[in-house]
């Protein structure tokens, strides 16, 4: 029996609530929390004082790569790199090069992750090919272990959205889109105020805002859609009167919209180029609201890493997209808890509890007893600098040298210690 006692710490659980004492993991489940639990026979310790537990940090959107730009990122360093930040569980996106639309390739890199130290799950291509047409098939790719179907990257097709909305809602799979309106986009690189100080073409916020309120009115007609990476005042302000009004829609946004605006971009600097851009200061703010209201119901990195080479092409040539996996963890604590902006109960819903309950991962997301023991530990003292070299086989990220409090001071699996922090 493998046991592991964690000492004197805060627990923050989304269903009991905080409390200080011990937690009690025994093969790979949570046993017990209380406070001084007796240490059983053959049980290692781990003295947590000072430092906060979570039920494992969960990012529903990470990009690893694989198969097709290994040289960016591969399953194996995109683990490796969400356990150095505190990520337990992480759902990869399906635009790869091929894109995970077959069963076949999707049974193959299940299989490969399975060996990895932290819990990786997979999204499939919602269309046929990734090709923006008719559906997958779904059920096929759900046999083959897909947890939750998405074109990200691209967004949801009008003409099959309502199919893919029924589908999906039959076989239990959350759907989930990359809300933009290409047409609108065209060559645009950055927001309009940003693109005209670089002499570059904007993407104009209906881009987003258009493809959101399309998507909560199929939402409402056909069953649940969610929304990602939410950047708008506008996207946040349909979403809150969308849940008031009871429709099964639910949102995400991510550490970069809450923190950077439009005004922080440099301009001979393709890492603050992303999709959707960075907006103005008051999108920013709404962002920031609706992540403390509880209308944005998951905060995931969008994790994006791009080789060196191609991030240098600067912001017309450069592909979009940062790396998160190991800020996303710092950026919420520091940002979001550490401020008052939010309790840490509501962070635990944020990152853990709410993407279980997306990705219907019924033993994750708590600290209650018989729960899988996944865990993240926070040093909310800890200070420094986001470095410039990551774990990640890339290091594409705007918050380079950014000094945060608050990272991660373990990252427990299945009741194993797949890392720690060097003290
Ligand atoms: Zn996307």
């Amino acid at each position: 029996m493998s046991l592991l006692l964690i000492k004197n710490c805060l627990l923050v659980d989304p269903l009991s609530g905080e409390s200080r004492g011990d937690i009690l993991l025994a093969d790979g489940l949570i046993a017990r929390a209380g406070p001084r639990l007796p240490l059983p026979p053959g049980c290692s310790v781990f003295d947590a004082a000072g430092l906060w537990v979570f039920p494992g940090f969960i990012d529903a959107h990470v990009h690893a790569r694989e198969p097709g730009a290994e040289r960016a990122e591969t399953l194996e360093t995109a683990a490796l790199a969400a356990a150095a930040g505190g990520i337990t569980s992480i759902l990869l996106m399906p635009n790869t090069s091929p894109p995970m639309a077959k069963p076949a390739l999707l049974r193959n890199y299940a299989a490969r992750a399975k060996k990895l130290p932290v819990n990786v799950y997979f999204s499939a291509a919602a269309t046929a090919g990734r090709a923006g047409k008719g559906p997958s098939d779904l059920a096929a790719l759900k046999r083959a272990g897909a947890r939750a179907f998405t074109d990200d990257g691209s967004c949801l097709p009008s003409g099959a959205l309502a199919e893919l909305i029924k589908k999906a809602a039959a076989l239990g799979l959350p759907l989930l889109d990359h809300p933009e309106d290409f047409s609108l986009t065209g060559a645009g690189v950055a927001s309009p105020a940003a693109a005209r100080r670089l002499g570059l073409p904007g993407i104009p916020p209906e881009a987003e805002a258009f493809a959101v309120l399309r998507d909560i009115l199929a939402a409402a007609a056909n069953g649940p859609v969610h929304l990602q990476h939410l950047s708008l005042a506008a996207s946040a302000g349909a979403l809150r009167q969308a849940k008031k009004l009871g429709w099964p829609v639910t949102g995400e946004t991510c550490p970069h919209y809450f923190e950077l605006s439009e005004r922080d971009i440099k301009i001979n600097d393709a890492n603050f180029k992303m999709k959707p851009p960075l907006r103005p200061e008051a999108d920013r703010r709404a962002v920031l609201r609706a992540i403390a209201d509880g209308t944005i119901d998951v905060i995931a990195s969008d994790h994006a890493p791009h080789e060196r080479r191609l991030k240098a092409k600067g912001f017309a040539g450069a592909p979009f997209g940062i790396t998160g996996l190991e800020t996303l963890a710092p950026l919420c604590v520091a940002r979001l808890v550490l401020t008052g902006k939010i309790s840490r109960l509501r962070l635990a819903q944020l990152l853990s509890a709410n993407p279980a309950k997306l990705l219907g991962l019924k033993n994750k997301g708590s600290l209650r007893p018989g729960c899988d023991a996944d865990l993240t530990i926070i040093d909310p003292l800890s200070l420094k600098r986001v470095p410039a070299k990551f774990v990640s086989r890339s290091s594409n990220s705007p918050f380079v040298g950014l000094p945060l409090r608050g990272w991660p001071a373990a990252t427990v699996v299945g009741g194993k210690i797949v890392w720690r922090a060097i003290c």
